[in-house]
C-alpha cells in the first residue's frame, strides 16, 4: 500500500524511527535496508505514484510530463563558453530510475583509489564496497545484453569502431525478460527493466516500510544540533499545489532527495552552511549524441536501447554508449523546420542510427536558491572537457563514417549534416563556441560533498552530515567527484553502504 497524499483531505503529523526523503535510487536502497533490519521506516516522496503498467503504456509526452522532473525542462545555464544544458531526472515514486536506460557499471577502479586519496580512507576502495555492488547487482538483477539484442545502429557503430581499432564491449543492464523496443527511458513498457519501484520499494514495504507519494519536505526539523524530522507540503491533483501541510518527527532522517534537491532542502534549513560546499561544485557528466543516415533501413528503435560501449583511443575521459529512443522522440531530435523537413524524416527515420557519449567531468556546476521548489542551476565547462566532448563527437562521426554511413548529424546547432571523411577533416570542431553544443545530462552529482574535512564537505566519509548529528544523506549528491559511467548502481551502493553505517552507529 501506498499512501497518495494527493487523496488527503487534511494536514499529517506521524513519528516514526527512520525518515527516508525520495524514493529514487539512494532512497529506495536505504529504506530497504534498514526495514528488514527491523527499523520502522518512512518514506516521503514529492513525485506521483504511478502504477508501472499504467506508465508503461503512456506516450513519451505524457511520461515526461507527469514523472519528469519539471516536465523534463529543467535546465543547466551555460556560463562562458559553455552550452545550456538539459538535466533529466525523475519525479516519482521510483525517482530517476524509473526513466534509466538501465546501464550498469561500478565506479570504475581509479576513481575509488582518487577517493581512498582524497577523503584519507580505505573505506572507499573498489575491494571494500565489493559486498555492496555485489548485493545491488543480485537486487537489481545486472546482466550483460546479449549481442543478437543490439540495435542495427549499435551493431554499424561496433563495425565502424572496430575498424578504427577500438574494442566494443557488452554493456551490462538490470533488466529480466527485455523484449527489446528502446522505450526505457520513459519507463518500461514490460516491467521488464528492475527499476526500485519494482525491487527495493517493494521488498522495504514488504519488511514493513511505508510509502507516502505527493510528500514534499521543505525543511528538516533540528533542535539541539540534531535532526528530529522534517516538515513540508502535501501537494493536491491536478495542478501539484500545495493543499495540506505535514510533520514527520523520526529518531533519523536519510536525505535523498536527488543531486538538484537535496541541497535545496538542506539551504532552506540552514544545513551545511560551514562547509561552503551545499549547492557547489556539481558534475554533469555532459552528454552527446551523433546520428549517421545509412542507405539501408536501420529502424534504430528495434533493439535494447543501450547495448555495447567502447572507450576512445586516447582520451580516458571519454566514453561512448549506445543511444537509442522511440521513433517519435528521435525524430524530434532531428534539426529542421518546415514541409521539407517533414517529407525527409517521413523517408529517413528509418535510416538513422544514433550512438551517445559522455564525459568524465570535472565539477562546474552549482545550484542557487529560489523561492520556488526547483533549483537555479548554472554550469561552467572546463576547457578541457569541452575539448574532449568536440573530440567525442568526431571519434563517433569517424566510426559511423568507417561503417558506411553518408551522412552524419554533430549535435551543433546550425551546422549542416557532413556528407563525408573529407569534410569532416576539414571542420574546426576545436573552435565551434559551447553555446552551439547540443547537451544533455542523466548524472548529476556532487552537490552536498562527501569528505574528511567539514570546513569543505557537507558530511562525513559515512554520509552523516558534520553539522547535524542524525542527518545522513544517501543519493548522488554526496559524490566526491564525477565517476565517468552512468551511476545508477554507484548511487545505490553507496547508499547500501550509508544504510551499513546508519546501522552501526
Ligand atoms: C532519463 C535518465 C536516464 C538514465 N539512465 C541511466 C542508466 O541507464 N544507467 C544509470 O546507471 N543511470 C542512469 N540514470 C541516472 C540514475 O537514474 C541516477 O543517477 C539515480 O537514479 C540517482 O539517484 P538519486 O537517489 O540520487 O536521485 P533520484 O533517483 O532522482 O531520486 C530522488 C527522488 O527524490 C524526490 N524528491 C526531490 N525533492 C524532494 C522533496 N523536497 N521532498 C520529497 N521528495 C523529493 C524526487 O522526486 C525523486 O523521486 C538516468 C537518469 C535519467 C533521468
Amino acid at each position: 500500500m501506498i499512501l497518495q497524499g494527493s487523496q488527503l483531505q487534511r494536514d499529517f503529523a506521524l513519528e516514526t524511527d527512520v525518515l527516508v526523503i525520495g524514493s529514487g535510487s539512494g532512497g529506495a536502497v536505504v529504506a530497504h535496508e534498514l526495514a528488514r533490519a527491523g527499523r520502522e521506516v518512512v518514506i516521503v516522496e514529492e513525485g506521483r505514484y504511478i502504477r508501472p503498467e499504467v506508465y508503461g503504456q503512456w506516450r513519451p509526452s505524457q511520461t515526461l510530463r507527469r514523472i519528469g522532473r519539471a516536465g523534463g525542462t529543467t535546465v543547466a545555464l551555460g556560463i562562458g563558453d559553455s552550452p545550456t544544458i538539459n538535466i533529466l531526472a525523475g519525479s516519482c515514486v521510483g525517482g530517476s530510475s524509473v526513466l534509466t536506460g538501465g546501464v550498469c557499471f561500478r565506479i570504475p577502479e581509479e576513481v575509488h583509489e582518487e577517493w581512498v586519496r582524497s577523503l584519507k580512507t580505505t573505506s572507499l576502495s573498489a575491494e571494500a564496497m565489493a559486498p555492496f555492488y555485489e548485493h545491488i547487482e543480485a537486487m537489481s538483477h545486472v546482466s550483460p545484453v546479449p549481442i543478437e539484442m543490439r540495435t542495427r545502429g549499435t551493431e554499424l557503430f561496433a563495425k565502424g569502431a572496430e575498424r578504427l581499432g577500438r574494442e566494443v564491449f557488452p554493456i551490462s543492464r538490470n533488466t529480466k525478460g527485455c523484449c527489446g523496443c528502446s522505450r526505457c527511458n520513459f519507463g518500461c513498457p514490460n516491467q521488464a527493466k528492475l527499476s526500485v519501484d519494482l525491487t527495493f520499494l517493494p521488498k522495504a514495504q514488504a519488511a514493513g516500510a511505508r510509502i507516502f507519494s505527493d510528500f514534499r519536505v521543505e525543511r528538516i526539523l533540528v533542535e539541539g544540533g540534531r535532526a528530529v524530522g522534517a516538515e513540508g507540503v502535501i501537494l493536491r491533483e491536478p495542478d501539484r499545489r500545495a493543499a495540506h501541510r505535514f510533520t514527520i518527527r523520526a529518531k533519523t532522517v536519510v536525505m535523498a532527495a536527488g543531486t538538484l534537491h537535496s541541497p535545496l532542502i538542506l539551504m532552506r534549513s540552514r544545513i551545511g552552511r560551514r562547509s561552503g560546499q551545499v549547492g557547489r561544485d556539481i558534475t554533469l557528466h555532459p552528454a552527446f549524441r551523433v546520428g549517421a543516415f545509412f542507405d539501408d533501413p536501420i529502424y534504430n528503435w528495434r533493439g535494447a536501447l543501450q547495448g555495447a560501449y567502447c572507450t576512445h583511443p586516447t582520451d580516458d575521459r571519454l566514453i561512448f554508449i549506445g543511444a537509442s529512443a522511440p521513433v517519435n522522440f528521435l525524430t524530434a531530435t532531428v534539426p529542421g523546420l518546415g514541409p521539407a523537413w517533414v517529407q525527409r524524416l517521413r523517408s529517413q527515420m528509418r535510416h538513422m542510427a544514433t550512438f551517445g557519449g559522455m564525459v568524465h567531468d570535472k565539477a562546474g556546476g552549482r545550484i542557487w536558491t529560489r523561492l520556488g521548489s526547483e533549483p537555479v542551476i548554472t554550469y561552467r565547462l572546463n576547457p578541457q572537457d569541452k575539448a574532449s566532448m568536440l573530440e567525442g563527437m568526431r571519434f563517433l562521426a569517424e566510426a559511423f563514417f568507417a561503417a558506411g554511413a553518408r551522412e552524419v548529424l554533430l549535435p551543433i546547432i546550425g551546422l549542416e549534416p557532413i556528407k563525408d571523411m573529407d569534410q569532416l577533416r576539414h571542420l574546426d570542431l576545436p573552435s565551434m563556441p559551447g553555446s552551439r553544443i547540443e547537451c544533455l545530462s542523466f548524472h548529476p552529482l556532487g552537490s552536498c560533498r562527501m569528505g574528511a574535512d567539514p570546513h569543505r564537505a557537507v558530511v562525513d566519509v559515512e554520509g552523516q552530515c558534520f553539522d547535524v548529528q542524525g542527518l545522513w544523506i544517501a543519493d548522488g549528491s554526496v559524490f566526491p567527484s564525477s565517476v565517468g559511467v552512468n551511476t545508477q548502481i554507484p548511487v545505490m551502493t553507496m547508499a547500501a553502504r550509508t544504510a551499513a553505517a546508519i546501522l552501526e552507529h
